[in-house]
């Protein structure tokens, strides 16, 4: 689960994190109102949406200008003026594709003057199972970019569970980030909350870019991105109450209420799969014959009849699926549940593309027997290779 920057900054205060004094908004009457409560003279006016790269993005209607999602504001009147030409309107940027997202909130900060702009992240890193930090003088910047022409000004380490974060963590933070003295001192500190807060609340990401070093020295933490691990959710009843679906794909909050694992993506096979690796799989085979998959979704081991049905459902709903690959291997997972799961879906909402399936295991003579005597117009396949091809083949003959 993602949250908003305001959301996440508040989320670090809690434990020490120096960000700046901000107020979130949703017009530009409360804009001001924040503004005059900050005090000025400087005020930073941004866009909550859940994407990066809003400094540099651009919105869609002209009456927004074209000076971004992040703007500097020298008065209160301008703080005003940059929220009514951003409220309500879309915001574009590398990472909300080109639709783009409609701005209905905005944090009026403190602004800071700003003397360097550094990197700092933390993930947990699977190679090694733990958390890990990422830490780069090229902050405020797409950082993918200097990943990419210049790795070595991208410095990584990680954290031994069985002694937490050291003194030394915080050190080499330093050193990466050229700091000395008191700013040291700051960074050193920070590694400490950062690692606490990482911890505490179970995130599986934390993004800092930029993290600054102001005019005066000091250390702050400018932007925020997190993101939490969505199975550790039940116990963090605070963090819960920050979703904002809205911001979310419909179809994925669907998925979630049937606790399906699904992620939207942009190609035109919808696929329904049991298993994390056979769906990875099934995608990849689709890519390999020249289509894209319009999602990953899994099922998981023992899903009933109702989860399928609702699985087949969010795919159908979707209008960019051309065609769906149903692809099944029925270990705990029966294939005859798949199969009426499949029909009750289709009696419910039709089927208007070509349907793929690939059934095999425990009880396949029974799944295929069902889908037979449905009437459905359903391709068969005997392998994966065979069904990638044949939804493939469908799809194109219709495009
Ligand atoms: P992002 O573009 O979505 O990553 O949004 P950020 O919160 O990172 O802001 C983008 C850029 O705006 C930063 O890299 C800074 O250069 C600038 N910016 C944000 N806040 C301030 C501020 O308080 N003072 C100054 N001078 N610049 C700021
Ligand atoms: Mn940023």
């Amino acid at each position: 689960m993602n949250i908003h920057e305001y959301q996440a900054k508040a989320v670090l205060k809690e434990f020490g994190v120096p960000v700046s004094r901000g107020r979130s908004v949703f017009t530009a009457q409360e804009a001001e109102a924040a503004a005059r409560e900050l005090g000025g003279p400087l005020f930073v006016v941004k866009s909550q949406i859940h994407a990066g790269g809003r400094g540099k993005g651009k919105f869609k209607e002209a009456s927004a200008g074209d000076k971004g999602g992040v703007r500097l504001a020298k008065s209160v009147e301008e703080v005003g003026r940059f929220a009514k030409e951003m409220l309500g309107n879309t915001l574009v940027t590398v990472q909300t594709g080109p639709a783009g997202k409609q701005v209905n909130r905005l944090y009026v900060e403190d602004g800071s003057a700003i003397a360097r702009e550094h990197y700092l992240s933390m993930l947990v890193d699977r190679e090694t199972s733990r958390v890990a930090f990422v830490v780069s003088t090229e902050g405020g910047m797409d950082i993918e970019k200097v990943a990419h022409e210049t790795p070595e000004k991208i410095v990584s380490f990680s954290v031994d569970p069985a002694t937490g974060v050291m003194s030394y963590h915080g050190r080499r933070v330093a050193k990466v980030l050229g700091l000395t003295g008191d700013l040291a001192k700051q960074a050193e500190r920070l590694v400490a909350q950062l690692y606490a807060a990482f911890l505490a609340k179970d995130m599986s990401l934390l993004e800092i870019n930029p993290l600054i070093i102001t005019k005066e020295n000091r250390l702050i933490c400018l932007d925020a991105k997190i993101s939490f691990d969505d199975n550790a959710l039940y116990r963090h009843a605070d963090i819960m109450t920050l979703r904002d679906t809205s911001e979310e794909d419909a179809k994925e909050i669907e998925a979630s209420k049937h606790d399906l694992s699904y992620v939207a993506l942009d190609g035109t096979i919808g696929c329904m799969v049991n298993g994390a690796g056979l769906a990875m799989a099934t995608m990849d085979i689709i890519k390999l014959y020249g289509e894209e998959p319009a999602n990953f979704l899994d099922v998981g081991g023992g899903a009933t009849k109702e989860k399928v049905s609702a699985a087949f459902k969010i795919i159908t709903a979707d209008p960019k699926v051309k065609g769906i690959l149903v692809n099944i291997f029925g270990g705990i997972m029966k294939c005859d549940i798949i199969a009426e799961g499949v029909i009750a879906a289709v009696k419910e909402v039709g089927l208007k593309v070509p349907l793929v399936v690939r059934l095999e295991g425990t009880n396949v003579e029974l799944g295929k027997a069902i889908l037979d005597k449905s009437g459905l117009n359903v391709i068969s396949a005997d392998d994966l290779d065979d069904a990638a091809r044949k939804i493939v083949d469908a799809v194109r003959k219709l495009a």
